[in-house]
């Protein structure tokens, strides 16, 4: 069987703590994702034949900075990128629970 995609869990680390959180996320969570780490698994990925990656969480623009730079990075090495949620006019929304929240 082919792996086409990955979802990285950025960060358990959410606005939210949702009773229905698959992850566990809340504001009580801690911990992220180094720029090492991504450049490993991006490069393990890329050797395995994914050609999709999506950042999600948790919330992951709460780490925007490491956000930024690992959807560059997976960018750079081919791979279509995506992420977990949407902005909408400054509000922000899981696609998962539709919860909405404001930054
Ligand atoms: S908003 Fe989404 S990621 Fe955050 S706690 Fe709720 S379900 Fe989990």
């Amino acid at each position: 069987m082919k792996l086409s995609g990955l979802h990285i869990l950025l960060t358990y680390q959410c606005t939210r703590a949702c009773e229905h959180c698959f992850v566990w996320g809340s504001p009580r969570q801690r911990g992220v994702f180094g720029l090492e780490q991504i450049e490993q698994v991006l490069e393990q990925a890329k050797e395995a034949g994914v050609e999709w990656v999506y950042f999600e969480g948790g919330e992951p623009f709460i780490y925007y900075n490491v956000l930024i730079k690992g959807v560059q990075r997976a960018k750079e090495m081919g791979f279509a990128v995506g992420y977990r949620i949407e902005r909408l006019l400054g509000r922000f929304r899981c696609r998962s629970c539709r919860a909405s929240t404001t930054l």
